[in-house]
């Protein structure tokens, strides 16, 4: 969370500055759509505490044939998989973001989920109210201790009863919670 913190002025952002309590619950996952310097979509899976976060240029595919590159960005409050709004231009991750997707996930790897990413490969199935089924976050390269490259990771969709159809266009998808596009949220339209 430090990363997170120093990344941020909370008298400027709409963003929560964290300290939340962990859900007693099933751990949750949200999808964000962050139209900041470029277009992308914001997954984020609960483990240790935190919204473990990655940066998913293309969005998750429901197709199992569509590897996603998935580039890991600081941990973020839990309370984050409620923010939408409207981030300041000048601040850090400036511009418009809706959460195009929420629900729980069930963790199908071998190891704690933690412990799981930090190994490199970890499985789960996701509840979502849009997403479905088994999906998985493998790294591909980086994370070597010492090791200056950047990570990156994919995220796949796993071939099971749930795989198929395509991905959302980010322009035209609506939030989950308020069915509100990124133009609706920039605007300030509200219900
Ligand atoms: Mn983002």
């Amino acid at each position: 969370m430090t990363r997170y913190k120093h990344k941020r002025d909370f008298t400027r952002t709409p963003e929560p500055s964290g300290g939340g309590e962990p859900d007693a619950e099933r751990p949750c996952f949200v999808v964000q759509i962050h139209d900041a310097t470029s277009l992308h979509f914001d997954f984020r899976l609960e483990a240790d505490g935190v919204l473990k976060s990655w940066s998913v240029p293309k969005g998750p595919s429901a197709d199992p044939k569509d590897k996603r590159l998935a580039m890991p960005t600081e941990d973020h409050p839990l309370e984050y998989r409620e923010f939408e709004g409207v981030i300041p231009e000048g601040e850090y991750g400036g511009g418009t973001v809706i959460v195009w997707d929420e629900g729980t996930y069930r963790n199908l790897s071998d190891a704690p989920l933690a412990e799981a990413l930090r190994d490199g490969h970890a499985s789960f199935w996701l509840d979502g109210r849009k997403l479905h089924g088994g999906y998985a976050l493998t790294r591909l390269r980086g994370g070597r201790p010492g090791g200056g490259e950047r990570e990156a990771w994919l995220l796949v969709k796993r071939a099971d009863e749930r795989a198929g159809g395509g991905t959302p266009d980010p322009r035209r998808a609506r939030s989950v919670r308020t069915g509100h596009t990124l133009g609706q949220v920039a605007r300030g339209e509200r219900q």
